[in-house]
């Protein structure tokens, strides 16, 4: 690559974030939730850096698990959204997927389809996003039990749980209990946040997703989200330099102007990178470690940087927008956005560097 803009990935630090998630929760399995290309850290390297202790991988869609198939990943592959047509129920057969079934139309597709493939049912307990009734729970386990279908676990998922003293998350538990109750079905509750601020929503599986990659899912300080370790550092360079006089302006728009005389950076990361379009003025960055606020619309394939109070900067120099130096969820929030969406939009122009 000739150009210095790249995520560096730490593949230990996700095995770390892993043994964390297993070790809150020691009485649960852990499945390690690698949709969206792993949270944008590369789905492949990440199940191969977890598939010795990793009882199972989740994704989002079909597509992602038969990518991770066609990569010889052999463990067992949960898709989280199930599948729309019986088409794709053989194809899940055949490929010895999981599917999580969330609607009486996916259980008449299943049937349907007339294969045999493992079900996680889920309860709509109060997100109202996906999942059952639970009269309609009641049915489809019903219709797949008559069918043969094995009804792995029982799930569901958490509308609120990032705020450690939501009321809904609460609420949602004990509504999945009680409606769960009469089966005599494994459950699966939590994600990262559940794992790390809701012991209540450990159950036989946990769904770690954004832990894994070394962030909070929370905006406070949690004790247990502390040993998280940032696995993605995203990183560029300086590629010029110049003097901005008091009162001339940077940028398109020209949304920040200089209040003394101020030396400005250019950087080679813009929003096609994934950067955030929207992070304003004062958004951190480190350039060689030390803080340099962003100074100016965020375009393209540059941004730019105060470096005022640097003596020494120049051309080349490393600047850091997330990672160990910076949480990804400082500057998600700079922009009014998450973390989430930050990793997992960071753009393909972007290599990924293991270590
Ligand atoms: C994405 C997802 C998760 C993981 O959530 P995190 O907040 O990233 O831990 C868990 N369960 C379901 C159903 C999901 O879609």
């Amino acid at each position: 690559m000739h150009r210095k803009t790249e995520a560096c990935i730490n593949l230990e630090a996700i095995r770390a974030n892993f043994a964390l998630a297993c070790s809150l929760a020691p009485q649960s399995k852990t499945i390690a939730v690698i949709k969206a290309d792993a949270y944008g850290h590369g789905m492949l390297r990440v199940a191969e850096a977890l598939q010795d202790v990793a009882p199972a991988f989740a994704v989002a869609t079909v597509d992602e698990a038969l990518e991770l198939r066609r990569a010889g990943i052999d463990n067992a592959l949960l898709v989280l959204q199930g599948v729309t047509t019986s088409a794709a129920c053989k194809m899940a057969a055949s490929r010895h997927l999981t599917l999580v079934v969330h609607s009486l139309d996916q259980v008449e597709n299943l049937l349907a389809a007339r294969v045999s493939v493992p079900v996680w049912l889920k309860l709509d307990s109060g997100m109202h996003r996906l999942g059952l009734t639970p009269g309609d729970f009641a049915k489809a386990y019903k219709r797949l039990e008559a069918a043969g279908i094995e009804v792995q676990v029982a799930c569901t998922h958490f509308a609120g749980a990032d705020d450690p003293d939501s009321g809904t998350t609460q609420q949602q538990l004990e509504f999945f209990k009680a409606a769960t109750s009469e089966f005599d079905l494994p459950r699966s509750i939590a994600n990262s946040a559940g794992i790390l601020a809701w012991p209540k929503s450990h159950a036989e599986w946990n769904r770690p997703g954004y832990m894994l990659y070394g962030c909070s899912p929370f905006l406070v300080d949690v004790a247990t989200a502390r040993p998280l370790q940032a696995a993605m550092t995203l990183r560029s360079e300086i590629i010029a330099i110049r003097a901005v006089p008091t009162g001339e302006s940077v940028g398109y728009s020209a949304r920040w102007t200089a209040q003394r005389p101020s030396i400005i950076g250019t950087v080679a990361i813009g929003y096609a990178d994934g950067y955030p379009r929207h992070a304003p003025n004062g958004t951190p960055t480190l350039v060689n470690g030390k803080p340099a606020p962003l100074a100016g619309t965020v375009s393209m394939d540059a941004i730019t940087v105060d470096l005022t109070e640097h003596d020494d900067a120049a051309v080349g120099d490393i600047v850091e927008l997330w990672g160990t130096g910076i949480a990804v969820n400082e500057v998600a929030a700079a922009a009014g956005t998450i973390g989430y969406q930050l990793l997992t939009g960071v753009s393909s122009r972007v290599p990924r560097i293991y270590s």
